[in-house]
């Protein structure tokens, strides 16, 4: 129940949950038998705005039943409307299209450049100076992007920053990849990221990115992903002569210097001439590139099949590259649909988590500083000095966004129940002790944003001394900034098709969309 106070009749009222789900205040429509209620119509829409904090969290509290409080929340799926479904499986739909076109960190940045531009950032190197609510984009190197709506108050006091990470795992050809053996032209790889290696083999896979030529020319390559163009494949063993091999370990059954794929295999017609001459003719024919120019290329090898719906219900979505590009594609959506907010928000999509946060476009680059600290100089010009930096710094909060595995049903056992996060039970805070949580203080508030605004979540703390795993916010809180990690569980992560839950997609958009939205 909430109370709400008629000002002008000086009377309490005690409006039930379902009515005051249907009003709005400011910005928001009125209707539902709130509205009709007696002395409605004399109602002071100032005082209302004034408990409207007190309102909106004696609403969550009921709506939810407080099981946030008691840790005993059910599925997320539990109670829902069927409006609120709707939402679930329409923003569900974007999703799996976006991450459909969207299959390496170059092919998200460009996607991602046409959907910033699609609702109104613009580059920041256009830009020559800061207002609240501005739209900002800015792209390093083709491999990671950032956005910002710029805030009410100075950079200085801090911005809301959620980040998350573009690059998933997958295979890439080495620089001297084409080479013929027993009739079949292949290709020689390497791995990007923690894979089984037996997982991609007899998978069909699309070969994309680009290939970049020494007079400066970039030739873009995509096979695979439509449904004419041929796949690509690695052989694996037919059961019939593989009865020598099955006392093996898995490690040893396919090991990394095994997974090349099958690129040709038609000899030249007239002269009998070999595959792979056949190959460097096609390669010069179509793309006008040689076997050098291969040197220079970004060739990823990644699983060709399209995101599906999974189970009668169509309740999870198997897809290539949830690992991290649902976080980051949530983040996209929620950065594109707030208002002017009090802090200035910022996404940063950053490239290379999956081997280490490495080089110039990963999250240990320092382009970070670089570009906050030319933002700053926007905003202050030759009143800029580091130590506004290092105070935006310290005064920011910075979500962490990446997926992690939940519990699955063949294999409960790997984790420690208690402590353990479901697919359908939204996003998950993760706890992951020896010094790698977010400060306690931090989790606090976190879980007040997340009450606030009925987002269901969990824990997740990997059983200890045999599981493990980080992201990109390390490189963030040593950089002073209060770093929180978060979630949302998926089956079968890091293997070709990983498997998400709608609801908590759902869940981790609304969330990052209330922490840019906070007036905290
Ligand atoms: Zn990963």
């Amino acid at each position: 129940m909430v109370i709400v106070i008629n000002k002008d009749e000086g009377e309490e009222k005690m409006v039930s949950i379902d009515e005051l789900n249907s009003v709005k205040v400011l910005g928001v429509e009125f209707s539902g038998p709130l509205f009709t209620a007696k002395g409605w119509s004399r109602f002071n829409l100032l005082f209302v705005l004034t408990v409207c904090a007190f309102c909106s969290r004696q609403t969550v509290e009921a709506q939810t039943n407080g099981c946030s409080d008691r840790l005993d929340c059910e599925s997320a799926w539990i109670g829902i409307s069927s409006e609120e479904k709707s939402s679930v499986y329409e923003f569900a739909e974007s999703y799996k299209n976006f991450i459909d076109g969207a299959r390496t960190e170059l092919s998200f940045v460009t996607n991602a450049i046409n959907f910033a531009e699609g609702n109104g950032f613009e580059n920041l190197q256009l830009v020559n100076s800061l207002a609240p609510g501005q739209k900002i984009y800015e792209v390093n190197r083709d491999r990671t992007i950032s956005l910002f709506v710029i805030g009410r108050e100075a950079l200085v006091s801090g911005l809301h920053i959620v980040g998350a990470h573009i690059d998933s795992p997958r295979l890439e050809l080495k620089g001297r990849p084409l080479y013929e053996d027993n009739g079949f032209a292949l290709f020689q790889t390497n791995f990007h990221g923690g894979i089984k290696f037996h997982q991609w083999t007899n998978l069909p896979l699309a070969l994309i990115g680009h290939v970049d030529k020494k007079d400066g020319a970039r030739v873009p390559i995509s096979v695979g992903l439509h449904p004419d163009d041929p796949i690509f494949l690695i052989p694996e063993l037919s059961p019939h002569v593989d009865r020598d091999r099955n006392g093996k370990t898995l490690r040893e059954f396919i090991g990394p210097e095994d997974l090349d794929p099958i690129v040709a295999h038609i000899p030249n017609l007239v002269d009998g001439g070999s595959v792979e001459e056949e190959v460097l003719g096609f390669l010069e024919t179509q793309y006008g590139i040689s076997r050098a120019d291969l040197v220079s290329s970004e060739l990823a090898l990644v699983p060709a099949g399209k995101p599906r719906d999974l189970g009668f219900d169509r309740g999870l979505i198997s897809a290539y590259g949830q690992d991290d590009r649902l976080a980051a594609y949530t983040t996209l959506r929620a950065i594109a649909e707030i208002g002017v907010p009090r802090k200035t928000v910022m996404a940063y999509l950053v490239d290379n988590e999956e081997v280490g946060n490495r080089n110039n476009t990963g999250a240990k680059s320092q382009y970070f500083e670089d570009l906050l600290s030319r933002l700053l100089y926007l905003q202050l010009g030759s009143d800029y000095k580091e130590p506004i930096l290092r105070t935006a710094f310290r005064q920011s909060k910075f979500l962490s966004l990446d997926v992690n595995p939940g519990v699955n049903p063949m294999n409960p056992g790997v984790w420690e129940s208690g402590n353990a996060p479901r697919l359908g039970f939204g996003l998950n805070l993760k706890l992951y002790g020896q010094g790698n949580t977010a400060n306690s203080e931090f989790i606090a508030w976190t879980r007040n944003l997340l009450d606030r605004n009925s987002i269901p979540w969990q824990t997740s703390t990997y059983k200890v001394g045999s599981a493990g795993g980080g992201t990109i916010g390390g490189e963030f809180s040593r950089q002073n900034i209060e770093v929180i990690d978060f979630g949302v569980p998926l089956l079968s992560i890091h293997t070709p098709f990983a498997v998400s839950s709608k609801i908590d997609v759902h869940s981790l958009y609304r969330a990052t969309k209330a922490f840019y939205s906070t007036e905290d």
